[in-house]
């Protein structure tokens, strides 16, 4: 039997951490043979409710899941920990402005970082899913000193498996048969899905589909794709965000299929223009148990324009949260 790995997620009773703590208790994400300790975390008034969420778990005897931690100390659930899932984050109240988002977001962010960094395993692998992700993860990272920058990522993995399910309808193909879908920057509505490096059933996506329709339908079906969930169900995606978080950390950790690729929002390192100093989402290739950004794309102008749009919002972000930055 392997030893037992640390997972903490954060926000473990919101609807996300719920749907994502059994699934990642049953092996999805790190594997069928790898035991697991969750450590939960909460704000104090959601410890009672997280309570009913540890009851469930003991409910289904899952066999990998070994020891369960609930706690409202960001250290206590950094323990040793070799996972961390940042799910949770201050919702947009009312009257709120998005910079008041932001900078309260921060606060929850450079502190976790601050934990993280004391508590946490030396190679832990951070995802951050929290709004706004990519910012959060910069400031997780900045306040972070002493571990890894390359291993603070954010969530676009939803993103690109939209992108993925609205290729599939239109081409009438399963998804398993297309390959090397891109997200490029920010996991918001200026994200830029791109099919250009897209293969469907061997063929260039560029092929099957009019520009009319990428530029009209699926470019800004995948940027409000949450915003139509959200429309038809009364309340914001959890079980396919949960799903995609099960996804980015499997692939992160167990590697890429071959000749595939996928998308996560990492440290930019100036591949493709970007310059360091943001968390942007690119395509990568993992294995053993790191990434590598797919070099050697080529960009038309379209694409560049898209991709510079996106950079120029994540540096309006970081503008509003410096002094967090260190
Ligand atoms: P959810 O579980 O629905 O969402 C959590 C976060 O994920 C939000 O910031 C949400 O952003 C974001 N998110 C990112 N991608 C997606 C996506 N594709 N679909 C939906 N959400 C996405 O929120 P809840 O309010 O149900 O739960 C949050 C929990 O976090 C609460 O239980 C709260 O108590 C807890 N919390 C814990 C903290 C801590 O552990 N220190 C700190 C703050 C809160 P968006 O809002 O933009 O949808």
């Amino acid at each position: 039997m392997k030893q037992a790995l640390n997972v903490a997620i954060t926000g473990a009773a919101g609807h996300i951490g719920y749907a994502l703590a059994f699934r990642v208790a049953s092996g999805a994400m790190l594997g069928a043979d790898q035991p697991i300790n969750l450590r939960l975390l909460e704000i104090t008034p959601a410890l009672p409710g997280l309570q009913g969420i540890v009851m469930e778990l003991e409910d289904c005897a899952f066999p990998l899941l070994n020891q369960i931690t609930v706690t409202d100390d960001a250290r206590t659930a950094f323990r040793d920990c070799h996972a961390a899932l940042l799910i949770g984050a201050r919702p947009r109240g009312p009257g709120m402005e998005r910079k008041d988002l932001l900078l309260a977001n921060a606060q929850i962010f450079s502190a976790q970082g601050k934990a993280l960094a004391e508590a946490a395993d030396r190679n832990v692998k951070v995802l951050v899913v929290g709004n706004p992700a990519n910012t959060n993860a910069l400031i997780a990272r900045a306040n972070a000193r002493g571990l890894n920058a390359r291993n603070f990522t954010a969530m676009t993995r939803l993103d690109h498996n939209r992108a993925l399910a609205q290729l599939s309808r239109k081409t009438a193909t399963h998804i398993s048969a297309i390959r090397r879908m891109i997200i490029w920057g920010n996991h918001s509505a200026t994200q830029y899905p791109d099919v250009s490096h897209c293969f469907v059933d061997g063929r260039p996506a560029s092929k099957l589909v009019e520009r009319k329709w990428l530029e009209e339908s699926f470019i800004p079906d995948v940027q409000q794709r949450g915003a139509a969930v959200i429309k038809a169900r009364g309340s914001s995606s959890a079980a396919s965000a949960a799903s995609a978080v099960i996804d980015h950390v499997r692939d992160w950790v167990r590697g890429t299929p071959e000749g595939d690729w996928v998308s996560m929002a990492i440290p930019a390192d100036g591949s493709y223009g970007i310059p360091e100093g943001v968390v942007y989402s690119y395509p990568v290739v993992c294995r053993g148990g790191d990434y590598e950004i797919v070099q050697g794309l080529a960009i038309d102008e379209f694409s560049r324009s898209r991709m510079q749009a996106t950079l120029k919002e994540l540096h309006e972000e970081r503008e509003g949260v410096q002094e967090l930055l260190g």
